[in-house]
């Protein structure tokens, strides 16, 4: 009987945020992305083995590493200026 198992990695955009870049300098939007590796099973991904975090530079693309507690507290923050970052009228 043949197994075929691996690893997958499954990347998800949690949020996009404007920030300065600490690598290039320009305020420019960074890109806080989640990255899971499932274990997979004759293809099919069963549970999760790892998860990591990272943030990518729209300008120069440069990627670096985030903790969880700190791409969580970026993510609700790009959360935020979607709506409330305009001035409201009237
Ligand atoms: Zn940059």
């Amino acid at each position: 009987m043949i197994l075929l198992f691996g690893f997958k990695r499954v990347p998800e955009v949690l949020a996009v945020v404007t920030l300065v870049c600490q690598f290039c300098g320009n305020p420019a939007a960074q890109r806080i992305e989640e990255w899971t590796t499932k274990f997979t099973l004759f293809f099919i991904p069963l549970f999760t083995t790892r998860r990591r975090y990272t943030m990518q530079c729209s300008y120069c693309a440069t990627v670096s590493a985030l903790g969880q507690d700190e791409a969580e507290r970026l993510a609700a923050s790009g959360a935020r200026t979607g709506g409330s970052g305009a001035p409201t009228a009237g």
